[in-house]
């Protein structure tokens, strides 16, 4: 049995000048996992320090040598070399937790490979995704997850990894170094607000989508609206990242886990509640043999943070989902950013090409399982949001154990997992049944035209 871990944190006390990015963070995340008597639950694991060779797995040597030479700054060098990058604030101690948050995130990834653990968390700061080759830059110092996927490739042999950055702000520096890379799949979601938002760059728009061989493997939903809530995250999971990632098919799956999304956050304005982060991990935990780890980023509104770091490690946990309050009609503006993520993204990926213009996909047994799926059924579930979820299998739907494994185990976010399977065995069940891809493909068509006005979460999946 494998269970969660959280990472022993180290207090790292240093950021004076940033009144947001402080120790403060994680000493609340840790009172928080307390209170839910979460700590007790998980592995705790030793914290170490990350080597330079791990750093320069993804920084330069001099980068590297100018964060070592903070260690020995006075404030005013200090504000010096902080002012040679973007929101970026030095202090004595920076280097000595830059590293260790480095190493924590590299402990998480060999507890995870090595299978002493099936997932975890690693509560670090500073952040990491923002930082470049030659970069630091806003409040990132090294880029931990990048660093992870590189160390996992290197250590494990790894061909796929996936990162899902859910923090509120456009990771560019984990873009940047996987950008011509189709062994690392970049999804990131941000405040965009048509470029207006931090840091207002054109190359985190839905056209920027990776370069030569990296092709299709970098994946921005830009947020051009504040207020983005439960059903925009659910319907940006339903309708781009999980098709495309079960298409991937990640051997492990690394999460920037940015707070600064979920309501109440002073930098995100966002409005998705900690009980959405418990499903977003939840979608995850199907991929990659369950080998996820979860790394945090952002996340400033203290309350916001620890209870949607409660929510994480409760559903790396496997216990039970809480329901998602609201309505779930993504907003106009999230089914917008959709459809264009979506249709940037359909020369590279099977499961959109299929939507389209009747080229089916080669591929047609996973299609057939992975289209109404994501596409259909789960999408429907959650716009009606059920007290109890039957599974209904009869003795000719086709499906594999596996199969039949994950649609239960996708459908365990609804309901509070509470889920009643019937599978009959033998004899005939009058099932509508569509013998073949082009067949099914018009039947969700047209069932999805019906009922998209009541189920709002189907209106993402095409126009
Ligand atoms: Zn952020």
């Amino acid at each position: 049995q494998g269970s969660a871990i959280v990472e022993k944190m180290f207090l790292c006390l240093f950021s004076p000048i940033c009144n947001i990015e402080v120790p403060e963070r994680l000493l609340s995340c840790y009172d928080y996992l307390q209170c839910y008597n979460l700590v007790e639950r998980c592995i705790t694991i030793p914290v170490r320090e990350g080597t330079e060779n791990e750093i320069m797995l993804v920084h330069s040597a001099d980068y590297l040598e100018v964060v070592k030479s903070t260690q020995e700054m006075k404030e005013e060098e200090l504000q010096k070399t902080s002012a040679d990058y973007d929101s970026v604030y030095f202090h004595p101690t920076t280097f000595r937790c830059a590293k260790l948050a480095v190493g924590a995130t590299l402990e998480l990834v060999d507890a995870v490979m090595l299978g002493k653990t099936r997932n975890g968390m690693a509560l670090v700061r500073p952040p990491g995704h923002h930082s470049q080759r030659n970069a630091a830059n806003g409040f990132c110092i090294f880029n931990n997850v990048a660093i992870a996927a590189k160390y996992a490739q290197r250590t494990y042999g790894l061909q796929r990894i996936l990162i899902v950055d859910w923090d509120v702000h456009h990771g560019q520096g984990t873009q940047y170094l996987f950008d011509a890379d189709p062994s690392v799949l970049y999804f990131s979601w941000h405040r965009f607000e048509h470029q207006q938002f931090w840091p207002s760059l054109s190359e985190s728009n839905y056209d920027a989508v990776g370069q030569e061989k990296g092709r299709g493997f970098n994946i921005n939903v830009p947020w051009n609206k504040i207020g983005m809530g439960n059903s925009d995250y659910i319907a940006a999971f339903l309708h781009v990242l999980l098709p495309v990632a079960f298409e991937f098919d990640p051997e492990l799956v690394l999460v920037s886990a940015g707070y600064d999304s979920g309501i109440g956050d002073p930098e995100g304005h966002m409005s998705a509640t900690p009980e959405c982060f418990s499903h977003l991990t939840k979608f995850l935990m199907n991929l990659a043999k369950g080998k996820l780890c979860v790394v945090l980023e952002g996340g400033y509104h203290l309350r916001s943070l620890s209870e949607s770091v409660c929510m994480t490690i409760k559903a790396l946990l496997g216990d039970p989902l809480p329901c998602l309050s609201g309505e779930m009609a993504p907003c106009l503006s999230a089914v917008e950013s959709v459809h264009n993520v979506r249709a940037a993204h359909k020369p590279y990926w099977q499961c959109l090409m299929y939507e389209g213009n009747g080229r089916l996909s080669k591929d047609v047994e996973t299609n057939n399982f992975f289209s109404p799926l994501l596409g259909f059924i789960l999408p429907v579930a959650y716009s009606y949001q059920p007290d109890l979820t039957f599974i209904v299998l009869g003795p000719n739907q086709n499906l594999g154990r596996n199969e039949i494994s994950l649609l239960i185990s996708l459908l365990q976010g609804l309901a509070q997992s509470q889920i009643l399977v019937l599978i009959q065995v033998k004899g005939y069940i009058d099932l509508i049944y569509a013998p073949d891809l082009k067949d099914n493909v018009q039947r969700i068509k047209e069932l999805r035209k019906q009922l998209q006005q009541e189920w709002k979460l189907l209106q993402c999946s095409g126009k």
